[in-house]
């Protein structure tokens, strides 16, 4: 039995005193929620507040992105031991406003989704193994752009980003992993993929899982959708059998709408 995750990422919204009035608000309003997984991944400089805030409840944190080394000359960066410092569980790795698709801008992509921060499969895969090392749970977003949808590659993209993007890891790793499928063309465009279509790629994406590490991890392994994920299509989307559970950006930044797509997985 897959216990969903419902992942709120707050992406670059937030203050510190924001973020500690957001927690405060939701922790009476999930309190019973026993049927779910609940995680927050504010921006950096929110974690440690964060992480005090929810001691005393059943919200877990994770961060929005990660680099591989533990210390070094790496301005601007944040190691893993650095995350788990703060009381980070989990963290976000590949997400497509992080994925490098220098020049590709297509009609309704939020400037984020034009993708400036230049990371690829393989930088992923790095992130992944030191997130791992560290005793981080890795959330790994794999998606295709409108093109590559439109040119019919899209299971073709997102099978590869799961096999060069976990390269390496274990049977017993993969088990536990999360990968979000988070389709660019929906996310923070309102878009959303339609459920059925939803459903067929994350249960490609299990699939893929099964052929890489066998049927065990992927049965056990976990499959989010993200992508306009709203208190008006929660329930749908999560009553599919091969969605796991939701990373969700522009709907989590409120209580009310959070907590509703907590409520129905
Ligand atoms: C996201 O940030 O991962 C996301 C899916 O955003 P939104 O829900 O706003 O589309």
């Amino acid at each position: 039995m897959r216990v969903p995750l419902i992942a709120g990422n707050w992406k670059m919204h937030k203050t510190v005193g924001e973020a500690v009035d957001f927690i405060n608000q939701l922790k009476p309003e999930v309190a019973d929620v026993k049927n779910a997984e609940i995680l927050i991944c504010p921006t950096f400089t929110a974690l440690y507040a964060v992480g005090q805030a929810i001691k005393d409840s059943k919200i877990e944190m994770g961060a929005q992105d990660v680099f591989w080394n533990t210390k070094g000359a790496y301005t601007g960066e944040i190691s893993p031991l650095m995350l788990t410092d703060v009381g980070c569980t989990y963290v976000i790795i590949g997400h497509s406003e992080t994925r490098g698709r220098f020049g590709v801008v297509e009609e309704g992509m939020t400037p984020a989704l034009q993708a400036y921060f230049g990371g690829t499969d393989e930088s992923v895969n790095k992130k992944l193994h030191a997130a791992i090392a560290a005793g981080l749970k890795p959330i790994v977003c794999v998606g295709e752009t409108l093109a590559e949808r439109n040119a019919g590659k899209a299971d073709e993209i997102i099978q590869s980003q799961v096999k060069n993007g976990l390269a390496g890891i274990t049977q017993e790793q993969a088990a536990s992993m999360v990968i979000a499928y988070e389709p660019v063309w929906a996310i923070g465009t309102g878009e959303t993929c339609d459920t059925p279509e939803a459903e067929r790629v994350c249960g490609m994406i299990r699939k893929t899982m099964a052929t890489l590490f066998g049927e065990s991890a992927a049965q056990s392994m976990r499959v989010q959708y993200g992508g306009s994920v709203k208190p008006a299509n929660a329930k749908e989307l999560l009553s599919q059998p091969n969605i796991d559970g939701a990373l969700v950006g522009g709907a989590a930044l409120k209580v009310p709408d959070f907590a509703a797509i907590v409520k129905s997985a």
